[in-house]
């Protein structure tokens, strides 16, 4: 059985290893070597994601989570403050996604106990998951057999299930203008900072309908107090969960560029714009929300399906043909330095986790 204190120690073992985006290393030789010694076939692919295999009744079932934190995430100091595990405030906790890490491990561990039987498990732990799901990218899908599973990832109690999520299309800009001394000869320059400006000033941003987001997260430019900025740099992004929507978006932006551009002819505008990850909707009767239905239920709990307005590794997963979605892991407040996970919900985590692996 999922025991509370075993899977706080595992948790705060693995808050304290170190593990920014592309600094996994420390992280997948732990749960590898914790795979390993609970019996699981353990195999990386050709990026060093962790895949691994245990055989049982059934068709396989994907357990997922992702090794990689944000920053501020190095030399992390958790402590348990009134049944929360929290960090000292000076970085994040990490809780996402090591929460997820430890809810897969001590399930595991409790379901593998001498005398019971298991369903067939997969479980996949990716790399550099935060800012562009690179390792699910990349993940070598020839290696995987699930058809379904779950990826613990998600704010609140496992009971949030996340069934729909947006597409994210990520948009870069660089306006070239032209430098002039801003004392001497002013009218010989073109702003680019003035150029964004007005694009920023027309662009749909924020919050579009309900389902369609957009955002510039980052405006740079210019040199010094007195030059005219030459060069400046936008970087943002749009979501929508419906595909039709985030075309429009895509087309407004596009035009709002254009229609700048076409008023600074002696400046340069170069606008990109790509799809980072696919939107998803799991229907409420699919097999996977039925798995984790049957496994709630015995725990007394009612599932609660949700839409979201980010993205996971489940985005991915699922564009390739493995109904796999995120639940709660018992965090609140994901890449803040007040990021706290609730150890009782973790917990239930756990216990959700350990009875789909039992397959009861
Ligand atoms: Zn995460």
């Amino acid at each position: 059985m999922a025991d509370q204190e075993r899977l706080v120690r595992t948790l705060i073992e693995m808050i304290k290893i170190d593990s920014p985006s592309g600094e996994e290393d420390a992280m997948d030789r732990e749960v590898s070597s914790r795979l390993a010694a609970l019996g699981l076939k353990v195999s990386h692919d050709s990026y060093n994601n962790v895949i691994a295999s245990l055989p049982g009744q059934g068709q396989p079932v994907m357990l997922s989570a992702h090794l990689d934190t944000v920053e501020p995430g190095r030399g992390i100091k958790p402590v348990i403050d009134g049944g929360v595990l929290r960090s000292d405030g000076s970085t994040i906790l990490g809780g996402d996604c090591k929460a997820g890490v430890a809810i897969v491990l001590e399930a595991l561990t409790a379901a593998l106990e001498p005398g019971g039987s298991n369903r067939a498990i997969e479980v996949v732990f990716t790399r550099h998951e935060e800012g562009g799901l690179v390792g699910a990218h990349h993940l070598d899908f020839s290696m995987i057999k699930s058809k379904e599973g779950i990826v613990f990832d998600g704010e609140g109690p496992p009971n949030r299930i996340c069934v729909s999520a947006p597409s994210q299309n990520v948009v870069t800009a660089t306006i070239t203008g032209r430098a002039a001394h801003a004392g001497l000869e002013p009218e010989k320059g073109i702003s680019a900072l003035i150029i964004a400006a007005e694009i920023l000033g027309r662009l749909p941003l924020g919050r579009i309908d309900e389902e369609t987001t957009a955002n510039i997260g980052r405006l740079e430019g210019g040199l010094k107090r007195n030059i005219i900025p030459e060069q400046a740099f936008l970087d943002g992004e749009f979501r929508s969960r419906d595909n039709e929507k985030l075309a429009d978006v895509e087309r407004k932006f596009r035009s709002v560029f254009d229609e700048v551009a076409s008023r600074y002819r002696e400046a340069k505008i170069d606008l990109e714009i790509v799809n980072t990850y696919q939107a998803y909707h799991v229907a409420a009767d699919s097999q996977a929300v039925a798995t984790i239905g049957r496994a709630l239920a015995g725990m007394g709990l009612e599932p609660i399906l949700e839409s979201t307005g980010g993205g996971s590794d489940a985005n991915v997963f699922i564009e390739k043909g493995i109904t796999a979605i995120p639940v709660g892991i018992g965090v609140r407040d994901f890449h803040t330095t007040w990021e706290t996970a609730v150890i009782s919900e973790v917990l239930l985590g756990a216990q959700m986790c350990e009875a789909v692996i039992r397959g009861t």
